[in-house]
């Protein structure tokens, strides 16, 4: 059984060995930042545009590829459905919005259109949304990455230039348990775990007290627990779902907004760990 355990162990590591491919950059851009969940609905979509506006508002110029085949959420963000042109048939130029470059597989399908698609296909989709938009002069591209560990995050670990990823989360132990194999997949893969992020960490009631609906401080005590860097707590916070739904993110809109501080610090942050 145990001999069973460790070739299982020798095959995974051989397979993901970041040593035996040759990886792309993205072309027009200094760096490419994947923003990443393990889990579904913890607010990846919402914090990664967030992060992405509060680093224009740092000063970077900023692209931001949504790399969610299955489910596209950057053309309701940015509330933003136009079809990319192509001048020769083969590159795509990135839509453009708030100063930010934009490209998302919802641009390119209708919004209903359920994506059934096998590996390869997934595979090929991100390889033309990496290689084939012609981003021009960005300092950074934030990935907002599918949730889970499936070939999406496999073809950006092994196949793509990738600077860094944040991992997001919000702190009930059910969404850790995903929390820690998304940092053992980007370990084992070498890509590099900027930090992770808990969101929806809590909310503050009239009284200014805070409610912590579900529990406290878990992702930053994983964090600790594989030796990452805690980049910070973000509350649920009612305009930032209600600028979501307009498709206006709220670092973009409201700047000073106090949720909006919170993600200029958590993006200094980011900034710095990158740069
Ligand atoms: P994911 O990308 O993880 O599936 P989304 O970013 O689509 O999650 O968020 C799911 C829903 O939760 C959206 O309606 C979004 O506006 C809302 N949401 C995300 N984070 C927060 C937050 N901190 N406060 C309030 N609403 C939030």
């Amino acid at each position: 059984m145990t001999e069973k355990k460790e070739e299982i162990d020798r095959a995974v590591k051989e397979k993901l060995a970041p040593k035996q491919f040759t990886k792309t950059p993205i072309n027009g851009t200094k760096f490419t930042i994947l923003v990443s969940s393990a889990k579904g609905g913890v607010g990846k979509s919402t914090v990664a545009i967030n992060i992405a506006f509060a680093l224009q508002n740092l000063g970077l110029k900023i692209g931001i590829l949504d790399a969610d085949v299955y489910g596209p959420s950057l053309p309701k963000l940015m509330n933003l459905n136009e079809k990319p042109k192509s001048e020769d048939g083969k590159a795509m130029m990135p839509l453009e919005k708030y100063d930010v470059q934009l490209m998302s597989m919802g641009f390119l399908v209708d919004e209903q259109t359920p994506m059934i698609w096998r590996g390869p296909m997934v595979i090929s989709a991100i390889k033309t949304m990496t290689q084939k938009v012609l981003w021009k002069d960005r300092d950074v591209i934030i990935v907002d990455m599918p949730p889970g560990t499936g070939d999406t995050q496999l073809t950006f670990a092994q196949e793509v230039k990738v600077d860094g990823a944040i991992i997001v989360s919000t702190p009930q132990d059910l969404a850790l348990l995903d929390v820690k194999r998304g940092i053992q997949m980007f370990d084992k893969t070498g890509v590099k775990i900027l930090g992770l992020i808990d969101n929806m960490s809590y909310f503050k009631g009239d009284e200014g007290k805070d409610y912590k609906i579900f529990g406290e401080s878990g992702v930053e005590k994983t964090a600790k627990e594989f030796n990452k860097e805690f980049l910070g707590h973000l509350p649920i916070h009612q305009d930032l779902r209600i600028s979501a739904d307009k498709g206006d993110p709220l670092t973009h809109s409201d700047p000073d907004h106090e949720v909006s501080k919170l993600f200029i610090e958590i993006a200094g942050k980011i900034k710095r760990s990158f740069q």
